[in-house]
C-alpha cells in the first residue's frame, strides 16, 4: 500500500525538469575487461560484486530509503536515472534541490532522528556523558527510544545486509591466489560484523601491488550534515594497471619532504618518514554506495582513520577508467590532469593528524563539524599546489610545468563549481576561486579570466597556511566564517558559466554488472 501511495505522490515531477537535470550527467560505459583475468580471478571479482551489492542496499537505507522504493516502483525512466545517480530524491550537484520530494534534504539523512540538531545532541551528551563515544561514533545510527537517544551500532542496524556481505567476502578470499589479499578480505569480513575496521585497514595498507583490490567500508561522512562524523558504506572493485602504477611510484619518496616543508609548527605536521604511501592506478569495473552516487571520484586517499595514518600511512588510488571518462569531456587533457590529482591525493594525507584543542588531540572531523568535507578538499587542492611548487623547486618536475598546473587548476575550478556549493568539492573550489580573485592571482577583464602566475605562489602558500591552521587548531568558528565569506558564486561567474551549460558536469557510469541484484531495476542498468 505504501508503495502505491509513494508512486502517486512522487512519480510525476515535470519531465522537462528531470531532462535538464540529467543533461548535466554524461552516461559513460565502464566495461569489465575479463580478458585481463584468469577464470579464478573472474570468479573472485564476481563474489566481490555480489558483496558490493549488499553495501549498495545499506547505502540507500542510510541515504534515503524512500528513494529506493520509488526507484523500484516508478515506470518513468528519467526519474529512475535521477534516483540512481543521486541515491536519493535530492540533486547532489544542484544545491541538494529536491526533484522527487516536496521536502528539503534532511541534514542527517536517515542516520539521525528527523529534526534532531547538533545543539540538542550536545545538550543530551552533557547530561549523559557516558554515552558520548557511542553517540559520536562513525559507526552508529541515532534513534529515539522514548526519551533515550539510542546509538545503534551499524553491525546491528544493518545486520541483514552485512552478514551475507561478510560471507561473500570470505568466499572471495577462498578464491584468491594472493595470500595477503585473502587475509585482508577475511579481516574485512570480520570488521563488517564488529564495526572495528582498524586491523583490516592495517592489512589493507600492507598489500603489495595487488592485481585485484577493493575499497570496501564505511569511510566517508558526506551524508552527515549534523555532526559530520557518521560514515556511509562505499565500494570500488579495483583491477591494477601495472605500467601506470609504476610510473607514480617515483613520487612516493618525496611525500615526507613535502610534509616537512608545510607552513606549520613541527607538532602539527607529524613526520611521514617510515610511513607507507602506496599508490595504485586501478580500473574500477564496479562501484556501489557512496562511491557510486553523486560526485564521481577519480582518485581517493584512504582510510580516514587518523590512528591508521599515524601507525602506517594511507593508500592513494587513482581510478584510471574514471579519469579517462572525465577527461573525455573536460577541458583538460590527462597529462595536465594527472599530476595535480596525484598531489591532491597525497595532500589528503599531509598536514596535522589531529586537531589540538585545549592541549588534547581531537579527531579533525569531529572538531570542525559539517564544514570539514569542504575544508579537507580545499586543503588537498591547495597543499597539492604547494607540493607541486616544491617538486618543481627541487627539480623533481620540469620548471615550465608549474604555470600549466596553476592554469589547469583554475580551469578545473570552472568545472567543479558547477557541482554547486552543497557538494564538498564544489564548495572548496568556489572558496579557492574567490580567494584567488581577492589576492589578484586570478582576474577578469573583457569577460575573460586570467591567472597572474607571479602572484600564484604567495596566494597558494597563504591559503595553505590558513587551511592547515584551521585543521591543526580544530577551530570550527574560523572555518565556518571563512567558508561563509568565500563560498558564494559571483554573479559574473554564474553568467560566464551559462555559456558552458551544454557541457556535462560529471559522468554517469554504466557498469557491466547490474547495481541492484533483483527486479528489473538492475537488469536494465549495465
Ligand atoms: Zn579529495
Amino acid at each position: 500500500m505504501e508503495y502505491l501511495l509513494l508512486f502517486l505522490l512522487f512519480a510525476a515531477p515535470a519531465t522537462s525538469d528531470l531532462a535538464v537535470r540529467l543533461s548535466r550527467w554524461k552516461p559513460v560505459e565502464m566495461p569489465f575487461d575479463a580478458s585481463a583475468l584468469d577464470a579464478r580471478q573472474r570468479r573472485e571479482v564476481e563474489k566481490l560484486v555480489d558483496a558490493a551489492r549488499q553495501m549498495e542496499l545499506i547505502y540507500w537505507q542510510q541515504s534515503d530509503p524512500t528513494a529506493l522504493e520509488m526507484y523500484r516502483s516508478t515506470k518513468d525512466p528519467l526519474l529512475r536515472r535521477m534516483l540512481m545517480i543521486n541515491g536519493s530524491r535530492w540533486d547532489l550537484i544542484d544545491e541538494n534541490k529536491p526533484f522527487a520530494s516536496d521536502k528539503p534534504i534532511p541534514p542527517g539523512r536517515n542516520l539521525y532522528p528527523q529534526g534532531l540538531t547538533r545543539q540538542q545532541i550536545e545538550a543530551y551528551v552533557k547530561e549523559h556523558p557516558a554515552e558520548r563515544d557511542a553517540i559520536y561514533s562513525p559507526y552508529t545510527v541515532l534513534r529515539w527510544n522514548g526519551k533515550k537517544l539510542e546509538a545503534v551500532p551499524y553491525h546491528v542496524e544493518y545486520k541483514s545486509y552485512l552478514q551475507p556481505a561478510a560471507k561473500l567476502l570470505e568466499e572471495a578470499a577462498d578464491l584468491s591466489d594472493d595470500r595477503d589479499i585473502s587475509n585482508f578480505l577475511r579481516l574485512r569480513a570480520k570488521a563488517l560484523l564488529t564495526d572495528d575496521y582498524y586491523p583490516s585497514d592495517l592489512a589493507w595498507l600492507d598489500l603489495r601491488n595487488p592485481k585485484i583490490d577493493v575499497i570496501f567500508a564505511p569511510y566517508e561522512t558526506y551524508l552527515d550534515d549534523v555532526l559530520g562524523v557518521k560514515t556511509s558504506y562505499g565500494v570500488a572493485i579495483l583491477i591494477r594497471n601495472d605500467p601506470e602504477s609504476q610510473k607514480l611510484e617515483l613520487y612516493q619518496k618525496y611525500v615526507p619532504d613535502i610534509q616537512d616543508a608545510l607552513p606549520l609548527v613541527p607538532e602539527d605536521r607529524p613526520s611521514k618518514r617510515g610511513h607507507l604511501s602506496p599508490m595504485e592506478v586501478m580500473d574500477t569495473p564496479f562501484r556501489t554506495g557512496d562511491l557510486l552516487h553523486g560526485y564521481q571520484a577519480v582518485a581517493d586517499n584512504l582510510p580516514n582513520d587518523p590512528r591508521v595514518h599515524q601507525a602506517k600511512g594511507t593508500k592513494k588510488i587513482f581510478f584510471k577508467n574514471f579519469m579517462d571518462a572525465r577527461t573525455k569531456f573536460v577541458v583538460l587533457p590527462l597529462a595536465k590532469y594527472l599530476m595535480p590529482e596525484v598531489l591532491h591525493e597525497i595532500s589528503h594525507g599531509l598536514g596535522p593528524a589531529y586537531s589540538r584543542v585545549n592541549g588534547k588531540n581531537v579527531d579533525i572531523r569531529e572538531a570542525i563539524g559539517p564544514v570539514y568535507s569542504g575544508l579537507e578538499e580545499a586543503k588537498a587542492d591547495i597543499v597539492g599546489l604547494y607540493g607541486l611548487a616544491w617538486l618543481v623547486e627541487h627539480g623533481a618536475l620540469p620548471k615550465n610545468r608549474l604555470n600549466e598546473y596553476y592554469a589547469s587548476h583554475v580551469a578545473g575550478i570552472f568545472r567543479t563549481v558547477r557541482y554547486g556549493t552543497a557538494e564538498a568539492h564544489g564548495r572548496a573550489e568556489m572558496m579557492e576561486f574567490n580567494y584567488f580573485v581577492e589576492q589578484k592571482a586570478v582576474s577578469r577583464s573583457g569577460g575573460k579570466y586570467s591567472v597572474d602566475f607571479a602572484r600564484m605562489p604567495t596566494a597558494v602558500a597563504q591559503l595553505a597556511k590558513e587551511l592547515l591552521l584551521m585543521e591543526a587548531t580544530g577551530d570550527r568558528a574560523r572555518a565556518e566564517a571563512w567558508f561563509n565569506r568565500y563560498d558564494k558564486m559571483p554573479a559574473e561567474l554564474a553568467e560566464a558559466l551559462k555559456a558552458a551549460k551544454e557541457v556535462p558536469v560529471d559522468v554517469e557510469p554504466k557498469f557491466w554488472f547490474p547495481v541492484l541484484a533483483t527486479g528489473r531495476a538492475g537488469a536494465s542498468r549495465r
